[in-house]
Parts: structure tokens; sequence; C-alpha cells
């Protein structure tokens, strides 16, 4: 599930920017197309990240907006409080976010990250402030895992289902895709151990070299990470 190439290229041009610190695609549509990144839990330059699965897919994002847009949020998150084993379901959910995440966190390299530790998305584990973590979650475990996730997919069986392929003509496809950065797992390749573990303590904040590896990822890095992070759970 490491992005290619290609993914990172597709997700610039779905987003409609670089993408960074993108370590797997959590999911993908019939046609191979990226459908969720699943970011690291900590970015390269060490802000905690605790959205793992970040819905990239337009023609999806659209449509879980138009759910927002018409209260399902507020109607979910009052059934949390009467339903009690759809709220031990979504309890479980959170559970398997944060158990999601730090297994990514591990593959990546990044290890835990205890200033999101037990902090997931997306209003996780007794309210709903963001469908679009929802569904990126419930997308990436399959179904049976997130139970509002599954219920939001059905929901927008209008305009999105996994089983069909809904790419033709949902992002740019002409011209230069926005300037991809590379992922994690391509910027590590080739590296020696050593020189990982450099990198790893550059994304600890160790002195010495972390001003080099934030310098690395370009002038708008800080400006669009930061973004990210406070729009995480508002707006994806
Ligand atoms: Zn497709």
């Amino acid at each position: 599930m490491i992005p290619s190439g290609r993914d990172l290229d597709v997700l610039s041009r779905q987003l409609g920017r670089p993408v960074r610190d993108v370590v797997e695609i959590g999911a993908r549509c019939i046609c191979g197309n990226p459908l969720v990144a699943t970011t690291a839990p900590r970015l390269s330059n060490g802000i905690p990240f605790p959205t793992t699965y970040y819905l990239s897919h337009p023609v999806i994002t659209a449509a879980v907006s138009r759910l927002e847009a018409e209260g399902v949020m507020t109607e979910m998150s009052e059934r949390l409080t009467t339903d009690a084993a759809l709220a031990e379901r979504y309890r479980a959910a959170h559970e398997d976010y944060l158990a999601a995440r730090d297994a990514v966190g591990e593959r990546a390299g990044t290890g835990a990250v205890p200033e999101i530790a037990g902090v997931s998305a997306g209003g996780m584990p007794t309210r709903v402030k963001c469908l679009h973590v929802l569904v990126g979650h419930a997308l990436a475990a399959g179904p049976g895992v997130n139970p509002l996730g599954d219920e939001a997919i059905g929901r927008i069986a209008q305009w999105w289902t996994p089983e069909r392929c809904y790419c033709e003509g949902a992002w740019d496809t002409t011209g230069q895709a926005p300037h991809a950065d590379l992922s994690r797992h391509t910027r590590t390749q080739g590296l020696s151990p050593e020189e990982l573990e450099a990198k790893r303590a550059a994304r600890r904040g160790d002195a010495g070299t972390g001003g080099a590896q934030v310098t690395s990822l370009g002038p708008d890095a800080s400006e669009s990470t930061a973004s990210e992070s406070t729009a995480s759970d508002e707006e994806n």
C-alpha cells in the first residue's frame, strides 16, 4: 500500500496542492486511484498529526460535504446520547482508529506520538464533528468498524458508491501536478540505518539536524502544515 509516484501525483491533483507525509494509500477506487491518503502521525517537521485517514477523492468529499450541510452530524451526535449500542460501537471505532494510527506510525518510523495519545479525530468517541474523517476511516478500515462512517457512505450512495469508478473528470489531469513533495518512504529510500536514525532524531526535535529537515520541505511547508493541522478536525 506504499504510495507510488503516480499515487502522489493523483493525490496532489485531487487536493489541488502538494501532498506530504503520505505513507500509505488507505483506500482505492476500483480503478486503482487513491480515495484516502494515510498520513504519518507526526509530520516531517515534527508537528503531531491526528487525522490519519484523509479523504482525497473530490467526488466523495463533495458528497460528504452535502451530507454535513443537511445536518447529519447533529442528528448522529444526538443518537449517540440515546442509543447505547451505537455509542459502544462508535467508541470501539475510536479505539480502532488509535490502534491503526499507532501501527501506521510504527510502519512509517515516526514511533509513538504522546502529544495526541488517546485523541482520535472527527469527534470520536462521543460526538460527530467531521464526517469526512469518519468516511475516511470507514473506507480504510472496511465495513463493520466505524458504524457512523459506514452509515455516511450508505447515505451518499446517490453520488458515490464503492462499486463504481467516479474518477473521470473529477480532477484536473492537464499540465503539471501541484509540485508533489516526496513521501516519507520515498525520501528515506536508500538511506543507511544511521541516516534513518538521524532523520528520526530530527523529527523528534533533537538538537543538530532539525533545521535541515524542516528546510528540506520547502518554504511553504510550515504554513501549509499548520493550516492542515487546524483544519483537520473541521474540514476533513
Ligand atoms: Zn476510479
